[in-house]
Order: structure tokens, then sequence, then C-alpha cells
């Protein structure tokens, strides 16, 4: 980290929620809060040899560590740059015989800095990393039994020789700052989830379900941008859950994750659970109560049969379910409803998949109307949301809408990622050619549908899993779920 890119914030106590950071100068939405690398990261078990253990880019062709064969960087600069990180682990991951799980890898290598660094990386950091909250005494049974397992599996694992034991009152303490504090890192383009790391300063910024900040992943580090106006002396926050559940759902995650009750305006005012739970108005009369009823019952009936389907790889099963679902709420529930809005945006992703772009289109238009009037105007969900919804139209022949989407989505992801961020750049390319398809398509209707065709066998470099199953989500960048 730079000197003096702490200069925005400072910390406070926040009361009730123990530490939190403010501003202590004005900012503007886009606006950088402030950039931290990880003091610790590693890469998932399930991803360890696809994805670089430096850089966590997804792609072929890794290189392997010669000594544990464990770890992959993309080339010698990233297995370098990493040696210092990697050293310890690597002799620990021979002796061992084999890598343990992510958790124990990651506070194998928590320790192993705190040993070097006495846990503050730099005069940016904020707070030394053994301060962070543990909650482990809020820890249900089973999560305690999980992590009494993490603990026994670190033991096994930490070399017997090093010259620092832990006590294990000590080392169940930082795999309770993992559990509540761990941020999950995405690949270079946000569209999978590929390791997690712990970033220090990020672990002092409260949630609020309607945050006015927004984290993301650049580059290897983390950054706090603003999404909204702030005043100097405001606290920052940014939501660890999504917003579009109904405020008791996002209260009940947040206990169960983090340990505390959210108070947030939007949840103690239960602000838009109306919407989120609406029934449709038809030319001002609603559906009866018992209609609602049944409706609403076998929706969730049919989301599971989705969800299950959807993981079977049986995507015209999903499809299916989609519609016939979707036309039993069709005059019975709000476009704001979440049942409507889960099913749509799944039914528009997997048609998308299957290239039905024209009905994968209209649904994504109705998902993002929804979305729209729901979620925070700078929402980075809401971003992509409009960017997939924009190149759905556009692969359906739809230049005009599709071109207008990509725009708008642009101008939300220049706030929550930035100019840099490769995610935005490559909308800013498909706002290029989109721009210059509509010029064509408003001189030459018919030779821009045959122009169309080609342009659609090309691949452009497309943000979104086009070629990738739509069973692996697209995840953007959270805390640990
Ligand atoms: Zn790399
Ligand atoms: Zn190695
Ligand atoms: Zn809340």
């Amino acid at each position: 980290m730079t000197l003096g890119t702490m200069d925005n914030v400072e910390l406070f106590d926040a009361g009730t929620k123990g530490r939190g950071l403010k501003a202590t100068k004005e900012l503007l939405a886009g606006d950088v809060v402030f950039t931290e690398p990880s003091f610790s990261a590693v890469v998932f078990d399930s991803l360890s040899t696809m994805v670089c253990h430096n850089c966590f880019r997804h792609q072929a062709n890794l290189h392997r560590c010669a000594q544990c064969k464990f770890a992959h960087y993309c080339d010698r600069t990233c297995q370098t740059a990493c040696w210092n990180e990697h050293k310890k682990e690597c002799a620990a991951i021979r002796s061992y015989g084999r890598a343990p799980s992510e958790n124990v890898r990651l506070a194998a290598r928590m320790l192993w800095r705190i040993q070097k660094d006495t846990g503050v990386v730099s005069d940016g950091q904020l707070t030394s990393v053994d301060e962070l909250l543990d909650h482990v005494s809020d820890l249900t049974d089973e999560d305690r039994q999980e992590l009494q397992i993490d603990v026994h599996n670190f033991v096994d694992y930490w070399p017997k020789n090093a010259r620092q034991q832990h006590p294990v009152e000590y080392i169940s303490h930082i795999f309770g700052i993992i559990n509540c504090n761990a941020f999950t890192l995405s690949d270079q383009r946000g569209l999978q989830a590929v390791g997690v790391g712990l970033f220090p300063n990020l672990c002092l910024v409260n949630h609020d379900c309607w945050p006015n900040c927004t984290v993301i992943l650049n580059h290897g580090k983390i950054e706090l941008r603003a999404l909204e106006k702030i005043t100097e002396g405001v606290e920052l926050t940014v939501s660890y859950v999504d917003f579009l559940n109904l405020s008791t759902e996002r209260q009940r995650m947040l206990k169960k994750q983090y340990h505390f009750n959210c108070n947030c305006q939007h949840c103690s005012q239960h602000i838009k659970d109306d919407l989120m739970m609406a029934a449709k108005d038809v030319d001002g009369s609603k559906p009866s109560a018992e209609h609602i009823k049944e409706v609403t019952a076998s929706s969730e009936e049919y989301l599971e049969k989705v969800a299950k389907s959807r993981l079977q790889g049986d995507f015209h099963e999903v499809a299916k379910l989609c519609r016939e679902c979707l036309s039993t709420q069709e005059n019975v529930l709000a476009d704001t409803h979440l049942y409507k809005l889960r099913l749509q945006s799944t039914a528009s992703e997997v048609l998308s998949y299957l290239h039905a772009f024209s009905e994968a289109a209209q649904f994504s238009r109705k998902t993002i109307d929804g979305y729209m009037a729901l979620y925070h105007p700078n929402n980075a969900q809401l971003g992509m949301a409009i960017m997939r919804a924009g190149v759905t139209h556009w692969h359906a022949g739809q230049i005009e809408a599709g071109h207008k989407l990509i725009c708008k989505a642009f101008g939300i992801l220049m706030i929550t990622h930035g100019p840099n961020h490769p995610i935005t750049q490559d909308l800013e390319s498909m706002r290029t050619q989109t721009e210059m398809e509509l010029k064509m398509f408003k001189q030459n209707e018919e030779l821009y549908n045959t122009m169309r065709e080609a342009a659609l066998l090309k691949q452009p470099t497309m943000c979104m899993a086009e070629n990738a199953s739509p069973d692996g989500k697209i995840e953007d960048v959270s805390r640990k779920q």
C-alpha cells in the first residue's frame, strides 16, 4: 500500500457496532476511498491447479511449484513474487505430505505473516490482525465443532520444529477471525469466486443493507469505492449480504454469519419489503388472499425444483419450469416480487446459454426493471445485471435496446468498478462496438442484419459466462458465505 491512501478515513467508536471508519473529507460517487492488498490470501482447494496462487487469475497452463507440487503460478514472475509468502507453506506441505484445506492454509499463512510483521503490514493499516473480532463464543455447537476440526488439522499441519508454537485458544481465535472477516476473491473478471483472503482495513468497515460504499477486487487489491456523495464525518458502510432479500431474512443471514443484529434503517423500517412481496395490481384490484397464498406456495416448490435441475445441468428443464411458474405468477405477484425476479433472472441466464436470445432478452428486461425499483441506483449487482441484459438484447438482434442497456451498465460500473477494472474495459469495447452497429442499423437495416450474423460468430471478448454453463453462477466479491 502506498503511503497516504488512508487519508480519506479515520477509525472511530461506532457504539454497539464496535469500531468503524468514517470519512475525513467529502467523497463523491466513484471515488476510491482506499485500496488495500490482502494480508494473506489462498486459492480454493477445488481450483488450486487452475488459478494462480499469486495473482488469482484463472487460466490454463499454469506453472507448478516443483517442490510442493501444490502451488501453481502464471509464470516465474508470479512465482518469485509469491515466494516470501509461500516458502514456509511449501516446506510445511512437503512434510505434511499434502496440502490441507483452504481455511487451514489461510490460518497458517496469517500466522507466518503475523510472526514476521507482528501483525501490521504497513503504516496504512489501521488495526492489527490479532485485534479483529472472532465471535468464537457466539458460535453454535455445530459451527464450534467445525472450528475444532480446523484447529485439529492446523496443529497437525503446523511444523513441529517451528520456533513458535501456538496454544489452541489462539488458533481458535484465528479461525474465528477467518469465519467472520474473510473476503471471497474473484478471478480477474469477477465472474467466479476463486479464493479467500483477509483485508484488515476492510474488516473495519461496518455493514448497512443500504450502504454508501462498495468493495471490488481489482488487480489483486481491494478497492473501497463511494456509491454516492458522502459528507465529511459520515460513517462508511458496505453490505455483507445481497439486498434482494426480505429484511428479516437479511437479519437472519447476518446474525448467522457475522453475529450481529442489523438495525440499519432499511431493516428497522422494513423498507421495500412490501415491494419484494407485493401482489399484482390489475386495474385497481388485487387477487384474493387465498390465490396469492396458493401461488406463493407453488412458487416456492418451483424454485426448489429449478435449483435441483440446474444443479443437474438440465437447462431445458430449468427453462420449462421457469416458464410454467412465471405464467402462474403473471397476474398474481407484482413485478418486484422476489420469487418472480429470481425465476426471471434464472430463465434469462439459462435461455442465453441455450442461445434462445429473444426470449432471454424479454426475461432480462423484466428482471432489471424489477431490480431498478429495489436496488440502490449504483448497486454493483444491478450494474452487472444490466450489462448481461444489454448483451442478451444485442445477441437477440435488438441493437438499439442493447446499446442503451450497455451504456447504462457502463455508467454504473464506472462508479462501482472504476475505469481500470477489466469488466469496465470489456464494457467500454462493447459500447463502442454496439454504437458502431447501431449506426449501421440506422443506415441500412437489411445490411446490418446480415452483418450481425457474422458479428455473432466472431465472439466478442465477452465478460459474461457465455461459454461457461450457468451452474457456475456469476459471483461478485463478497464476504464469505
Ligand atoms: Zn499470476
Ligand atoms: Zn511449493
Ligand atoms: Zn439491515
